[in-house]
């Protein structure tokens, strides 16, 4: 909730009592600050708590089963209310170097966040692709995620707090954008975590209504579009639930996007071994990229049990296959980075989101 839909909450709570309207920033900054339960929030008056403890929740997303990986990420499974799973992320950004000395405490922490229970899109690279799709998440239950996390870094880091967020988890983020778009307002908002917008990036599959929506009406953060392969008909079989928006539609959208929100955009491009990493490859996302102003994001396919393309198991491509791809893009000017593969460890890395319903939480 903002901070006015506390105030509304507490008249519609107090039963004609006349409750100050200090009392929701109150709340909402000690939700920030850690309180989970009401009886915490010692500033409040105990009449305002026993209510509250009578009508009202903090959270309602239980943490199911939590992963930690030896390079600093940690997964949760999390049961939403109506007993759907979804999982979240928590990346500790360590230079690979620093890895195995104690040098958490200068490290930076980004949240990666779904936005839905499985995904309509179906991309076959994607483990929630497969998953199909179950429903959109609500603005608190994005929220949830990142508060759930947050507790999680306190018990180790106490000092650290999480000050980037990636919405690159489970789902598509343009097919659920108000409930996004008030996440994030709730989630920068100066008397809560107060996030600044340039650390958070969305990440689309490309549906431009959405990114055209994102240029008017905000968030106004960074823009990565995911573009498996800028040859349309290699792209309508690695992402058959894009095929609506084509890619010379999805170019002048971004050209749009970035008339009215002068940023460079990243985008990202998983790479599966002997499909979409030759030189044809390159050549149409140079060709896609010309004009605009991109950065490209090579992400090595991450292993995903069971993902199929026509019949052949996929397979994660070799570091000679990365190195030359990216190669040719520079040569046709592109600035291009590598992801880094944070989370592969417990199944928490880009494409590996996806809980199963069957397995023991
Ligand atoms: N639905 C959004 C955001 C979630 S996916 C999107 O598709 O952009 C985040 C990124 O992970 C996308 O760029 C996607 O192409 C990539 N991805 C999906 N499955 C992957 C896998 N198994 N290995 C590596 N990257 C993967
Ligand atoms: Fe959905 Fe993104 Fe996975 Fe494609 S890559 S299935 S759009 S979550």
């Amino acid at each position: 909730m903002t901070i006015p839909e506390i105030a509304e909450e507490l008249d519609a709570v107090s039963a004609g009592e006349k409750i100050p309207p200090y009392r929701s920033k109150q709340i909402f900054t000690q939700i920030k600050q850690g309180a989970r339960n009401f009886r915490e929030m010692t500033c409040l008056p105990k009449d305002l708590i026993k209510t509250l403890e009578n009508h009202s929740i903090i959270i309602g997303s239980k943490p199911k089963k939590k992963y930690f990986d030896k390079d600093g990420t940690i997964k949760l499974v999390m049961e939403l209310s109506d007993g759907a799973l979804i999982e979240t992320v928590l990346l500790a950004s360590i230079p690979e170097n620093k890895l195995k000395t104690d040098s958490l405490k200068k490290t930076h922490y980004t949240a990666c966040l779904s936005t839905q229970a499985g995904c309509p899109i179906g991309c076959i690279f994607c483990k929630t692709g497969s998953m199909g799709f179950i429903r959109n998440l609500k603005p608190s239950e994005i929220i949830e995620q990142f508060l759930l996390l947050t507790d999680e870094l306190r018990k180790t880091s106490k000092d650290c707090r999480i000050s980037n967020v990636v919405v690159m988890g489970m789902g598509e983020p343009m097919l659920n954008l108000n409930a996004l778009r008030k996440a994030l307002e709730i989630l920068c908002d100066p008397a809560g975590f107060c996030l600044s917008k340039r650390k958070i990036t969305v990440s689309t599959v490309g549906i431009c209504y959405g990114i055209a929506d994102m240029a008017i009406n905000g968030p106004e953060t960074k823009l990565a579009v995911s573009i498996a392969s800028a040859r349309e008909k290699l792209r309508e079989r690695l992402m058959p639930g894009i095929i609506k928006y084509p890619l010379p539609q999805l170019k002048e959208t971004i050209s749009q996007y970035q008339k009215k929100q002068k940023r460079r955009i990243t985008i990202e491009t998983v790479l599966l071994r002997e499909i979409n990493t030759g030189q044809e490859d390159a050549r149409a996302l140079i060709d896609f990229c010309l004009n605009l102003d991109i950065a490209v994001n090579l992400i090595p396919w991450n292993p995903a049990e069971e993902l199929y393309f026509e019949g052949k198991k996929l397979r994660q491509p070799t570091p000679e296959e990365v190195k030359k791809f990216a190669g040719m893009l520079e040569k046709g000017g592109l600035t291009v980075t590598q992801r880094y593969r944070r989370g592969r460890g417990v199944s928490g890395a880009c494409g590996q989101l996806g809980t199963q319903l069957d397995s023991p939480l």
